[in-house]
């Protein structure tokens, strides 16, 4: 079995993208938005704020108290869409639940949105143009194609249709390229004969959020799985009392499968790597059309 090792090409992308940084005459500048004290946003927030300082892209925190008012946080929103210092803008999810996250989002300038969740960014998805693909599908798609998996003509199903990451990534598959051209069947809660459609896979995408979902029984011999589940699940033999295990029971596949993504150290990696890549992409467009202008 294959293992798609996050972890190497996230450092061979955060080289890439230093390099080219240290040549730009505009350094690019990613501010978070959080609101409140989610420990694992925390925790995501530190790992994107770790990515920055590699790769040599300014960033800024700006934490809101979990009491602020939509208002506000709107009014930010739009304060930053027209700072023209800052390049990308990542509204950290979840907010709490007086807060529609969507009304914020949409505040923003889709030319900031470096998660690529703004309707429009997620409209050029669908219609195939350029633009900031959301991280975390980015990053599995690149992880496929840095392990030579073809994607042209194969049976992918995808387990999850959220928008962050089910949903874009069965278009990404779908898209007309050498690393698209999939045939793409997208499943979620209410989806029936679950086993069946797996079984079919040629590659399976899952991204549910249950712990070891995925078992063997329901992959046929030579998949390829992209786990794209992070869980906390107990372990008293942890010296925290728990670890983190993805969406797929990854012992129980890897002799049955041609290749796997490992949780932690696959996908979840890539998202990160993804995110500085949308940043600096972000930065250039962004000088490029104030120099035309
Ligand atoms: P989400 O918004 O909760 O969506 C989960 C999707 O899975 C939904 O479409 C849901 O169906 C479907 N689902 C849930 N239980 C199912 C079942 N038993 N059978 C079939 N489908 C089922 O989750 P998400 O944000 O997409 O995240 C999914 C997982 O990926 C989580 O573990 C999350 O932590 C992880 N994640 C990882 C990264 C990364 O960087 N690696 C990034 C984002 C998310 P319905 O639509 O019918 O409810």
């Amino acid at each position: 079995m294959k293992l798609l090792d996050g972890r190497i090409l996230r450092d061979k992308i955060l080289d890439e993208i230093r390099s080219e940084v240290a040549h730009l005459s505009v350094i690019p500048k990613l501010v978070v938005v959080q609101v409140g004290d989610d420990p694992a946003s925390d925790v995501y927030i530190r790992n994107k704020f770790r990515a920055c300082k590699k790769t040599g892209i300014e960033s800024e925190h700006i934490h809101l108290p979990a009491g602020v008012d939509q208002a506000t946080l709107n009014a930010r929103m739009t304060a930053l869409s027209e700072d023209e210092s800052v390049h990308g803008v990542l509204l950290q999810l979840p907010l709490p639940d007086h807060l529609d996250d969507a009304e914020a989002m949409n505040l923003l300038s889709p030319d900031k949105d470096v998660d690529g969740f703004h309707p429009a960014n997620l409209g050029r998805l669908l219609a195939g143009q350029p633009g900031p693909v959301p991280c975390t599908p980015a990053g599995l798609r690149a992880l496929l194609e840095e392990g030579g998996i073809e994607t042209r003509g194969k049976e992918l199903v995808v387990l999850g249709r959220s928008l962050i990451v089910g949903k874009p990534a069965a278009l990404l598959f779908l898209e007309k390229s050498a690393f698209g051209d999939a045939t793409v069947t997208i499943c979620h809660s209410r989806s029936k004969n679950l086993e069946t459609i797996c079984k079919r896979a040629d590659i399976l995408v899952a991204a549910i959020g249950r712990a070891h979902f995925v078992t063997a029984d329901m992959v046929k011999d030579g998949a390829v799985i992209v786990d794209v589940g992070i869980n906390r699940i107990d372990d008293p033999s942890s010296p925290k009392g728990s670890r983190i295990v993805g969406d797929c029971d990854f012992e129980g596949l890897s002799s049955k499968v041609s290749a796997m993504t490992p949780v932690p150290g696959g996908v979840g990696v890539m998202t990160v790597a993804m995110l500085m890549k949308n940043t600096l992409d972000a930065c250039k467009r962004q000088v490029a059309m104030k120099a035309g202008s």
